[in-house]
């Protein structure tokens, strides 16, 4: 999983298509994640009327958008001097 908790993502395809928000919580075993406000439905419960469910989104459909640049971009490795692997943005080569 290349998406992290709190990165800014855009929605690439589907519904919501072009929206930008926050991840929320990452499902790492199934590849989907949370995203804040995006795939939210309403649902019948009885006995407590119409409450908000939200579903996961693929990540496959996640875009990152990167916080030096601005740009939606995909997101590589690079081991740093520490030798931690460190994300950053393919565009601006900046670590994300
Ligand atoms: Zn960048």
């Amino acid at each position: 999983m290349k998406i992290k908790l709190n990165d800014s993502v855009k929605i690439l395809s589907g519904n919501n298509k072009g929206k930008v928000a926050k991840v929320t919580k990452v499902l790492s075993s199934k590849g989907k994640a949370y995203v804040d406000g995006i795939n939210i439905y309403k649902k019948n419960v009885r006995g407590q009327g119409i409450v908000d469910i939200q579903k996961p989104i693929n990540a496959s459909i996640l875009g990152v958008v990167c916080p030096k640049c601005g740009k939606t971009t995909r997101v590589g490795y690079s081991i740093n001097e520490k030798g931690f692997k460190d994300r950053i943005c393919m565009k601006c080569k900046d670590v994300i």
